[in-house]
């Protein structure tokens, strides 16, 4: 299985939100507020293309690589540090040292909060990295999708209704 970043981040934000991504159940382009983060990261960095490089690579996506300093910079929307950005981040770290980057770091960029989360190699990543996927792919290859958790995130994600259209 190809396991990318955005399956990481929902592995840390709702279990029942990655079974129905990976199972090919996918809103997340229709919704606005994911179109409102795509806004933010088009907008805020401008030049970002002409000092960054795109890198794909091992069933990633990482938008803005500093090969020289060997940095990934993320952009988030959002209006709070969450664990699942420190988590796709640290993801990201771990497969550039799996490809023989040594080192790397990352700074997760939040111009909403006009703040930045560092965040600086430790072996450590690679063994989490591991241990996400397994259960990742657990999760996801299991016939059943993960009951629902009430959680504040609910109203803001893409497969609200999907999820509460019985109680409506
Ligand atoms: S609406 Fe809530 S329970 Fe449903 S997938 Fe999204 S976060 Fe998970």
């Amino acid at each position: 299985m190809n396991i990318t970043g955005t399956h990481v981040a929902y592995l840390h934000t709702c279990k029942r939100k990655l079974w129905l991504f990976a199972n090919g159940i996918q809103m997340e382009y229709t919704s606005d507020i994911v179109a409102d983060g795509k806004l933010v990261a088009e907008t805020t960095y401008l030049d970002r293309s002409r000092k960054y490089t795109e890198l794909a690579i091992d069933g990633i996506k990482i938008d803005f690589f500093n090969v020289k300093d060997k940095i990934v910079h993320e952009v988030k929307k959002s209006d709070k540090v969450e664990v699942a950005h420190v988590a796709q981040l640290k993801y990201y770290l771990s497969v550039l040292v799996r490809n023989g980057i040594v080192d790397p770091k990352g700074v997760i960029e939040y111009p909403r909060l006009k703040q930045k989360e560092y965040v600086e190699w430790n072996d450590e990543f690679l063994l989490q990295a591991k241990q996400w996927e397994d259960e990742i792919c657990l999760i996801v290859q299991s016939d059943i999708c993960p009951s629902i958790v009430k959680k504040g995130i609910c109203k803001s994600c893409s497969y609200y209704e999907l999820c509460y259209i019985a109680e409506v």
